[in-house]
């Protein structure tokens, strides 16, 4: 387990997210010895766990890198993490966009095809439109990404953009399927309450908006 924590005290550092180190703990030994490990009951990713630290002690050899720069280790790793969620949000909007226009296309109702309405087929193009912008910041993000150049702004656009145009694929595919939407054998359902999560996880849409709101537009920090 990689686990970030405070090794200098908060008053005694210039920024708050300097004196954070990185450990790398062996779950199966520090098991039982002061960590803790409770699954929770979740909607989808049913491995999902709470973790407690209670006097855990760990040897020296745990800490990866330097002592107290371990926030910027982890802050490399989240810009990657946000770039291939971001990626992975894009497929499924896809996936919406594919489904829900089959089904529109298929689905006859009152003598024709429920795609030939604008009500239907206006929120599925919407979708694509978004999906395919927010395609192009994914790819941006993971070119500087890849490049070694500093890509915290666009690794967060990407994924706030993602995830919205993955909810707005998700709420047209459910609505074009009408009451079929929540029978399980079409998947909608399962992909629509998966797809909610990523507005949530692993950075909720609000902080993605604290980041671009300070450290892009130079507004004051929030929180
Ligand atoms: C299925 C699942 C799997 C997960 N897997 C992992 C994992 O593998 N590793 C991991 O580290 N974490 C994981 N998480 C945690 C996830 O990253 C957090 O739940 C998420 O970042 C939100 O943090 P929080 O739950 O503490 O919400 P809170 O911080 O309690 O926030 C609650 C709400 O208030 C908003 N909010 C809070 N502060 C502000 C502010 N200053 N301004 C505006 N809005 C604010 C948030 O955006 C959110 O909407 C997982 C979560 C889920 C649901």
């Amino acid at each position: 387990m990689l686990v970030l924590a405070r090794t200098t005290p908060p008053e005694e550092v210039k920024s708050r997210s300097h004196g954070i180190s990185t450990f790398l703990i062996d779950i199966r030994t520090a098991k039982g010895k002061g960590l803790e490990i409770r699954p929770l009951k979740m909607m989808v990713n049913h491995h999902t766990t709470e973790v407690f630290f209670d006097d855990l002690e760990i040897p020296a050899d745990s800490l990866i890198g330097e002592e107290g720069k371990g926030f910027r280790y982890i802050l490399d790793g989240m810009n990657a993490e946000r770039v291939l969620t971001a990626a992975e949000a894009i497929g499924n909007t896809k996936w919406f966009v594919r489904t829900a226009t089959a089904y529109a296309n298929e689905r006859q109702v009152f003598g024709r095809a429920i795609g030939q309405n604008q009500s239907i087929q206006f929120p599925i193009a919407q979708a694509h439109i978004q999906m395919e912008a927010a395609d192009l910041m994914v790819r941006r993000a993971a070119a500087m990404f890849e490049a070694g150049i500093a890509c915290g702004a666009e690794a967060n656009m990407a994924r706030y953009l993602a995830a919205e145009c993955l909810w707005n694929a998700a709420e047209a595919c459910m609505q074009t399927h009408g009451g079929m939407g929540y029978a399980r054998e079409y998947h909608v359902e399962r992909y629509f309450r998966e797809s909610r999560l990523l507005r949530l996880a692993p950075v909720s849409q609000e902080m993605v908006l604290n980041h671009v709101s300070q450290h892009v537009l130079g507004l004051p920090r929030s929180y």
